[in-house]
């Protein structure tokens, strides 16, 4: 199993050094990235189950939305981020980080960010970091966070990406990127039936 690493591709796309880019700030935590229906944040990562929020232990959220549905969401640790890419193609890594460079708003986004008031982190998700589609005009998106701790980090992340964005994405994956995804999707999370049988319409895992 592996997953797409944005970690990667911001390295590839941004020339950045760290990983995740220059940081604009550290915020509580916001509902929006809570376990749906759920009224504290994640406690664990999905994979190796440590104790995310006592410490500085850094991590990812992501949540797969279809409407007012959640279709995924889970928190993983980077350090189990890194051990999930080993089997990334580098065929996809690169086809992705062609696509994210062709993208403005997603090449002028750190630049753009340093500017937005850190009292608003709904402002880094309110349109789709790859098309700049707002929001309110997409039916499914997926989120994605960076944390440490019981903190967000403010930095590229957190961000959307919209269906249309996703599937652009999808497109881009070799086989074998692809089906270690969905491995990994029938080994951690559990998916509505739905999803489960057209698997096209599975929302891509990227972290
Ligand atoms: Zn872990």
């Amino acid at each position: 199993m592996a997953g797409v690493s944005f970690g990667d591709i911001f390295g590839i796309v941004y020339g950045m050094n760290d990983e995740f880019g220059g940081m604009v700030g550290e915020v509580e935590i916001p509902k929006w990235f809570y376990p749906f229906l759920e009224d504290r944040p994640f406690k664990r990562c999905l994979i190796c189950e440590q104790e995310l929020l006592g410490g500085d232990v850094q991590y990812l959220i992501e949540k797969a939305w279809k409407g007012t549905e959640v279709i995924f969401e889970y928190a993983i640790c980077l350090a189990c981020i890194e051990s999930q890419q080993e089997e990334l193609s580098l065929e996809s890594l690169q086809n992705i980080s062609k696509y994210f460079m062709t993208q403005p708003h997603f090449m002028g986004r750190p630049l753009e960010v340093v500017n937005w008031p850190a009292e608003e982190p709904g402002r880094w998700t309110q349109r789709c970091a790859l098309t700049n589609r707002p929001r309110w005009e997409v039916e499914n998106y997926q989120i994605f966070g960076h944390f440490r701790g019981d903190k967000m980090i403010l930095s590229v992340y957190p961000l959307l990406i919209c269906d249309e964005a996703t599937e652009a994405l999808a497109e881009r994956l070799s086989k074998k990127t692809r089906d270690s995804l969905d491995d990994f999707v029938d080994e951690f999370l559990g998916m509505p039936p739905e999803f489960e049988n057209a698997p096209e319409d599975t929302p891509l895992v990227l972290f």
